[in-house]
């Protein structure tokens, strides 16, 4: 039987009309709508299309988004004095700086931003205050893909206690925040990545496997026990002819999609897991819009105070 697909944009859409009335009763206290800072430095293609979803997402429930953009030549300097101006800021109650700056700032530019983003305007909770305060299970903004996922993760009454649950990947974005929310939640947690062993075996011995690796269609059947709940983060795009003929042979929709655009995006799950998984998130339509939701959320619970009050 194919697995039960787990919609992520039916459930995040559900979940803005339910933010919509708690924006109109913000901005009645208030006096202004809600407020996101999105700071964007340079112009990566890929920031550029996550940058408008978040926006158009913002501005489609009445949280105002003011994108904040510095040139790809700016320094870390430029960019702490940005971050700093929407700390000061009445009107942002939210700042999220958006990931990947330049390589040109060096390695450490990234989390020292994270670091200066005040930690109750920090929605995306990257910054070492809140990653410590979720080691706690302390309250405080999570990070937004590991906080959608639970989500859907609960609204399907996916069985989490007692799970046995393997993340593949590592990162401070996705596989740590998620691991930890899993541990919270009482799964027994196993963190998978680049050196592990035998990898397909221990992830089959999943209850439930998220997939946080970027390569696309890199989990196979080999690496599912037969019902296990998948979640499938990656998102990848493909471009070459042949994997997609090969990936999506007996899915004419996908194939056409890819003969109009040249390009495809593909998660990190082979499509043949959906015969073995009992459920999976499908990509698109899973964890994106799920991660969008999460970040509008923690934007909403920002500017009614929950983490001045802590
Ligand atoms: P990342 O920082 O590149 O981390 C990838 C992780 O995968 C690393 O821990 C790496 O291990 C591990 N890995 C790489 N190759 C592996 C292999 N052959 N075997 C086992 N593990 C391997 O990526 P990320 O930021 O976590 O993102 C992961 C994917 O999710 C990407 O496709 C990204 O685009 C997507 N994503 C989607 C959303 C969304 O909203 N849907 C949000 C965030 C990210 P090492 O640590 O050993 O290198």
């Amino acid at each position: 039987m194919p697995a039960r697909i787990l919609d992520g944009a039916a459930l995040a859409k559900a979940i803005r009309s339910e933010l919509r009335p708690r924006v109109a009763a913000l901005s009645a206290t208030l006096g202004r709508p809600p407020g996101l800072g999105v700071v964007l430095v340079g112009t990566d293609p890929g920031s550029e299309i996550y940058v408008r979803n978040k926006l158009r997402a913002a501005d489609e429930i009445g949280v105002r988004a003011d994108l904040e953009r510095l040139p790809a030549t700016a320094t870390l300097a430029d960019t702490l004095g940005l971050v700093d101006r929407l700390n000061q800021s009445p009107a942002h109650d939210g700042i999220l700086v958006q990931s990947p700056l330049p390589a040109a700032m060096g390695p450490e530019a990234e989390q020292m931003v994270f670091d200066a983003i005040d930690p109750a305007k920090d929605v995306d909770g990257f910054s070492a205050e809140n990653v410590g305060r979720l080691v706690q299970k302390r309250s405080g903004p999570v990070a937004c893909t590991p906080r959608g996922i639970l989500e859907l993760l609960d609204h399907e009454r996916i069985a989490i206690a007692g799970a046995r649950v393997v993340v593949i990947g590592r990162s401070d974005i996705v596989g740590k925040p998620m691991a930890l929310l899993l541990l919270h939640r009482d799964a027994t947690v196993t963190i998978c990545h680049s050196k592990t062993r035998d990898l397909a075996s221990v992830a089959s011995s999943a209850d439930l496997l998220i997939a946080a690796v970027g390569r696309a269609a890199f989990v196979t059947r080999a690496f599912v026990r037969p019902g296990a709940t998948v979640v499938d983060v990656g998102v990848n795009t493909v471009t070459d002819p042949a994997l997609v003929g090969s990936l999506f042979a007996g899915d004419g929709q996908r194939r056409a999609a890819f003969e109009r655009r040249g390009s495809i995006l593909v998660g990190d799950v082979h499509p043949e897991v959906a015969d073995v998984a009992g459920a999976l998130t499908p990509v698109p339509g899973g964890i994106g819009p799920m991660t969008i939701a999460a970040l509008l959320g923690n934007t909403i619970r920002a500017a009614e105070g929950e983490w001045r009050r802590r």
